[in-house]
């Protein structure tokens, strides 16, 4: 039986960037992945200036291309436009078949293992082995489960959790000449998206997985809305989970990426928090394998480190829940006077919209400190 200090099951973003760093620092590093590369990925592919950052960190500059650049966003509320909000943000674009293809290809350079095209189908903790598909078993020290949305490596030990965010997307021809970014908040349970990729766009549209079978039916309304056309075009779902799992780590099975419910929950972005939860379970495994850190300890040692994501989880949660108890106040915003009022409101303060946005960008979902600090800021600027 091949025996490896890390075995990785999932080649995508978390599961490349965990393996280059452990392949780096010297460790026998496998990666299992069911497919084999150059493998489709369901995403709309919009990369943030943070995670091009930790990308970069992890794998050089240059090691993967873009497939559109902007710095161009519209906002639409529903169907009614509110806002440009040029220049706040440069958001890159990737294509995953590519993207994926071209990080899995770098870790491979740098003396990274892999087996592709055959799915892991039982993992046995006790005496740390892994069998794939066709019976083969491999032998680890440590198992990073980074197999997403619906990892099987997560059921293990945490059973009832389920992805809350389904999506639909599609990528049309870019026929209106698009390279601007458009997003669109309001619509029935959710918010939709137009990503530029070049020569053509990803249209998008997310919303509560209790609601898959609406999302479907509102999305073909979606993409009518967007004036692209989805003729000849692949339709798919797939599951974003932006609930952080309650255990990220037993014994020497560490969750990364999208297995662990790693996800902004604002956005739905999990391309940063990929290389994010990546950097911290390869620092985590380096400390354990290097002896600093004893094995009935790394699971708190892991969770602590990710405590920047849980707080923003946890804000965002504790949001929702209580928008969710007023009902009295989600009647008032459904109403057309008062959506009138808002959307002349946001047009009228577009830098402060823009303000709240990046706020809660940064993880910051409270409006109350938002203003706070909205108006510190605007003094400290006419005192300058
Ligand atoms: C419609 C949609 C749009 C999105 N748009 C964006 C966006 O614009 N920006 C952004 O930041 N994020 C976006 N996301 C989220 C983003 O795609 C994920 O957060 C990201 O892919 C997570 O990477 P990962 O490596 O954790 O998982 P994945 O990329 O899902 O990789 C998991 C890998 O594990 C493999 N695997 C699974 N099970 C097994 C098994 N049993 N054995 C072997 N291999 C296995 C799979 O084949 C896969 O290659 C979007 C998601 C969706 C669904």
């Amino acid at each position: 039986m091949k025996q490896f200090d890390v075995v990785i099951i999932g080649g995508g973003p978390s599961g490349t960037s965990t393996g280059t760093m452990l392949v780096k620092s010297g460790f026998s590093t496998l990666i299992i992945d069911k497919h084999t590369f150059p493998r489709k990925k369901l995403c709309a592919g919009g990369v943030t200036p943070q995670a091009k950052k930790l990308y970069d960190q992890i794998f050089g500059e240059g090691s993967y291309t873009f497939s559109d650049t902007t710095d161009k966003f519209k906002i639409y509320f529903m169907e009614k436009f509110i806002l440009n909000g040029d220049d706040f943000y440069t958001l890159n674009f990737v294509r995953r078949e590519v993207f994926d293809n071209q990080l899995l290809t770098r870790y491979k350079e740098l003396g990274g293992q892999t087996i592709e095209g055959k799915k892991a189908i039982k993992f046995d903790l006790e005496n740390n082995v892994v069998t794939l598909e066709d019976g083969e078993q491999i032998g680890y020290k440590v198992l990073v489960g980074a197999d997403g949305a619906t990892s099987l490596v997560r059921k293990l030990f945490n059973k009832d959790y389920k992805p809350n965010i389904f999506c639909m997307e599609t990528y049309p021809k870019n026929t209106l000449d698009c390279h601007s970014v458009s997003l669109y908040a309001g619509l029935g349970g959710g918010y939709g998206w137009i990503f530029p990729h070049g020569d053509s766009v990803a249209v998008g549209y997310c919303g509560p997985t209790s609601r898959s079978k609406q999302n479907c039916d509102e999305f073909e309304d979606f993409i009518k809305l967007t004036g692209f056309s989805s003729e000849g075009c692949d339709i798919r779902g797939a599951y974003i989970p932006t609930e952080p799992v309650e255990v990220p780590c037993y014994k020497n099975v560490l969750l990364v990426g999208d297995a662990g419910g790693f996800v902004f929950p604002f956005t739905g972005e999990g391309l940063c928090f990929a290389p994010y939860t990546a950097m911290r379970a390869s620092e985590t495994i380096t400390a354990y394998l290097g002896g600093q850190i004893a094995l009935e300890d790394l699971p708190v040692k892991y969770k602590e480190s990710l405590q920047k994501i849980y707080k923003i989880g946890h804000d965002f949660n504790e949001l929702i829940k209580r928008f969710g108890k007023k009902k009295f106040l989600v009647r008032v915003i459904k109403s057309r006077l008062i959506r009138g009022i808002g959307l002349r409101y946001c047009r009228r303060h577009p830098d402060f919209v823009n303000y709240v946005i990046q706020e809660a960008l940064d993880g910051d979902f409270s409006l109350k400190s938002i203003r706070k600090k909205f108006k510190a800021q605007k003094k400290a600027n006419k005192k300058k």
